[in-house]
């Protein structure tokens, strides 16, 4: 039942507001509001060849203007309604948001959000790790629960190679390390893996976040996107890789946390801890998505290989009010009933939206 929450204690950025209706939003297919993915920025520092080709993202491409983005208080109000309509879970990714200035900012804006029962949301954030080391201790303090840290490859020269940046492994791994010394841990790691580039990395990795507390999560080359050229060869199934790494180290299946976690959990039988599938490609799981995605300057995307997305920003600017917000918001999760991956070999996309812009 559609009811009323009062602004909470997280009133310090919030515009002067009417009261937000509140309750779980339902899509055409059953799946509730749980999971709003934020992009801060779609720059980045790196140029992994899967997501940010320097043929395509290069010296005259057109970033955002500063003035396009969403200010911290415009997401933080979005980010409130959202959480009035059933949203739990608050990520903040990019391009790289730890380029976004001040962006433990905004994770204090939102950990000072409440949910309708008073709790407070997860906040977590998705980074390549560059600046980590300098910046997981503010985040910290700011409020983030946890962080997540890409990493492609121990190689230096692979690695190099993958997110042709110059930037060597020992930074990323300092950023981790440097994470779960402010407290933002367990940290999860993720590799996507791609056959014949770094698939020779699988073990290697696994040896060395093994006894770590660090979980890492192998992440299906997934067809986002315009611009990587992705052929279904170069995929490695979550289950070939259980195979290959359990040959090495036995690794025995564990329960879901909750229903609709994006990772299959495996533990190693010798208590090394524990390593995560994303099988995007092999095992949909569009079925239990519950993720709503707001693009850097203000647009609601319902999935991830979404061809359009659904102008907020301008509704913003003109001084709507936040009934009328929660109103839009609400109806474009109602309208919703994607699930690309279910039929990715009939689905025709011709321009989706890059996971650059819109974060994984
Ligand atoms: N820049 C940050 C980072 O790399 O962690 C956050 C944004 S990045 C788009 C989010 C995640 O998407 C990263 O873990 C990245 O490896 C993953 N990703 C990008 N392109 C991908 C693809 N084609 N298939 C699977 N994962 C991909
Ligand atoms: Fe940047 Fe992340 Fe994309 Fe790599 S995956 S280019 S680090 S946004
Ligand atoms: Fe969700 Fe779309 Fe991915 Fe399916 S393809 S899991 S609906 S984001």
């Amino acid at each position: 039942m559609p009811g009323v929450i009062p602004r909470g204690p997280a009133g310090r950025s919030a515009p002067e507001t009417t009261a937000i209706p509140a309750g779980t939003v339902r899509d055409t297919r059953g799946r509730p509001l749980r999971d709003l993915r934020i992009s801060v920025t779609d720059r980045c520092n790196f140029r992994c060849t899967y997501c940010m080709p320097r043929e395509l993202f290069g010296a005259d491409h057109a970033f955002l203007p500063q003035s396009a983005l969403l200010t911290f208080e415009e997401i933080t109000r979005l980010a409130r309604i959202a959480v009035a309509q059933g949203v739990r879970k608050i990520r903040l990714t990019g391009g790289e948001p730890l380029l976004r200035k001040q962006i433990e900012s905004l994770v204090g804006m939102l950990a000072d959000l409440r949910l309708p029962d008073g709790q407070a949301p997860e906040i977590t954030l998705t980074t390549n790790g560059t600046l980590l080391a300098r910046k997981a201790r503010a985040l910290a303090q700011a409020g983030l629960s946890r962080v997540t840290v890409s990493l492609d490859a121990l190689d230096d020269a692979l690695f190099e190679r993958m997110s042709d940046s110059g930037v060597p492994v020992a930074t990323i791994l300092a950023g981790i390390e440097a994470a779960a010394d402010a407290g933002l841990a367990p940290v999860k790691v993720n590799m996507v893996v791609r056959r014949g580039m770094n698939d020779a990395q699988i073990l290697p990795m696994a040896r060395h976040f093994r006894h770590t507390g660090h979980i890492l999560r192998f992440i299906e080359y997934m067809d986002v996107g315009n611009t990587n050229g992705w052929r279904m060869e170069e995929v490695v199934t979550g289950a070939e890789i259980v195979r290959r790494i359990g040959a090495e180290f036995p690794l025995e299946s564990v329960q879901a946390h909750y229903r609709g976690e994006v990772a299959a959990r495996w533990a190693y039988t010798d208590g090394g801890g524990e390593i995560g599938l994303i099988t995007s490609v092999s095992q949909p799981f569009c079925g239990d998505c519950t993720r709503l995605r707001l693009s850097p300057e203000g647009r609601l995307f319902t999935c991830l290989f979404a061809e359009q997305g659904h102008d907020m920003r301008g509704l913003l600017r003109m001084g709507a009010d936040d009934h009328a917000l929660a109103q839009r918001l609400a109806g474009v999760w109602r309208a919703r009933s994607d699930r690309y991956s279910e039929i990715r070999g009939q689905a025709h996309r011709e321009h989706k939206i890059e996971m650059s812009y819109i974060g994984g």
